[in-house]
């Protein structure tokens, strides 16, 4: 049986049909249903956020937070995201800058930003890669001494907290995604968290065409709002995530064990942080030694996943920038399956065929 880099978590069923059934009753399917009403404020309860509103992706969520701060001109950036980190600033018109990584976190370098900054630099939009929380107190300090506002992509980092405060009380708005791939998911869907009341009235009609009531409108807006099937999904996932986390951390640690004398290398997870094991990245030596990996697992049916790859300031529509260190960094990662139900056995297999590349002589059996 193939085994692929994610696998969706599925709740029972039952649970999912007894939602169903309350939408039946209702038929209320969408437009702030009773369902995406509790889904917000479990969310809020559980990642301790001030307010969160539940939108149909994540890509949507960075596009309503670039909309509701204004910003328009040049935003300094990650090159070592998805890609809808960049395009959702190329499709709201504003320019990207690439920052560079750190080489030990693979968050952007809060050391490289200031020599970044234009007079039309207008705000800092960083990714926590891989769930790993930015150095948040250093881009806060340069923000607040250029007057530039922060977005933070946390598509990776639900739940991740940094000195016991989750990580997505830091910015200006945080947005996450709720794809079907993450930790915690509805299918499709994503949320934007922000602390302060004004953007968060912003947010809240912006979302849903700009309406003030059924005849009015308190500005433009989009169609960002999500849909009670998909709110359903999420109230039958969430009071299974701290089991799906700490499955995960179990799996990670199996891994860090099992993979420990071989050349891969783990980005360094920034003190002070309850991680939420939402991947299992590893960097190769080489683009190479990454192809031969890639490969020697694709025989045996087991699919890992180059990401981040490509560096997204070598995209055909931003200028070419210079990142030599996030480059670098997307030729030789590779994330290896990590999923709630991935048994030990599947786990040994898979490092069997990784320490099978670093020492062809030996037998490729796991060695446990
Ligand atoms: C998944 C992801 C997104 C996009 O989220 P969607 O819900 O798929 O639109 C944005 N940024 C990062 C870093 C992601 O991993």
């Amino acid at each position: 049986m193939n085994i692929n880099v994610t696998k969706s978590f599925l709740p029972p069923l039952e649970d999912y049909v007894e939602y169903l059934t309350g939408i039946w009753d209702r038929v209320h399917l969408t437009n702030a249903g009773p369902l995406v009403v509790e889904l917000e404020k479990q969310l809020r309860e559980y990642l301790g956020v001030k307010h969160l509103f539940f939108v149909n992706n994540g890509t949507i969520a960075l596009q309503i937070a670039i909309k509701a701060l204004e910003l328009k001109g040049e935003v300094l950036t990650t090159p070592f995201s998805y890609v809808a980190t960049t395009s959702s600033l190329v499709w709201e018109g504003c320019k990207p800058v690439f920052v560079d990584i750190d080489p030990e976190t693979l968050c952007i370098d809060p050391a490289l930003l200031e020599a970044a900054i234009t007079p039309r630099t207008v705000a800092i939009m960083a990714t926590h890669v891989y769930g790993n929380p930015c150095d948040v107190e250093a881009i806060e300090e340069i923000a607040k001494r250029h007057n530039l506002r922060v977005i933070y992509d946390a598509a990776h980092a639900f739940g991740v907290t940094y000195k016991e405060n989750s990580v997505l009380n830091y910015g200006d708005i945080s947005t996450l995604s709720f794809h079907a791939t993450k930790l915690f998911h509805t299918v499709e869907g994503g949320a934007i968290v922000t602390d302060n009341d004004e953007l968060a009235h912003k947010i809240s009609y912006m979302r849903n065409f700009g309406h003030n009531g059924p005849e009015a409108f308190w500005g433009v807006g989009v169609n960002g709002k999500s849909s009670e099937f998909h709110a359903a999904m999420g109230l039958c996932v969430l009071p299974r995530v701290d089991d799906l986390i700490r499955r995960r951390r179990e799996i990670s640690e199996r891994y860090d064990r099992l993979l420990a004398d071989t050349p891969l290398v783990r980005p360094r997870i920034h003190d002070h942080t309850r991680y939420n094991y939402s991947y299992y990245p590893t960097l190769l030596p080489s683009e190479e030694v990454l192809l031969q990996v890639r490969d020697a697992l694709n025989a045996e049916d087991i699919t890992p996943r180059r990401y981040f790859y490509p560096s997204l300031n070598t995209l055909d529509y931003t200028d070419k920038q210079p990142a030599p260190v996030s480059e670098s960094a997307s030729v030789r990662a590779l994330c290896l399956p990590l999923y709630y139900d991935l048994s030990d056995e599947d786990v040994d297999r898979v490092c069997a065929v990784i320490r099978g590349v670093f020492a062809p002589t030996t037998s490729t059996t796991a060695r446990v």
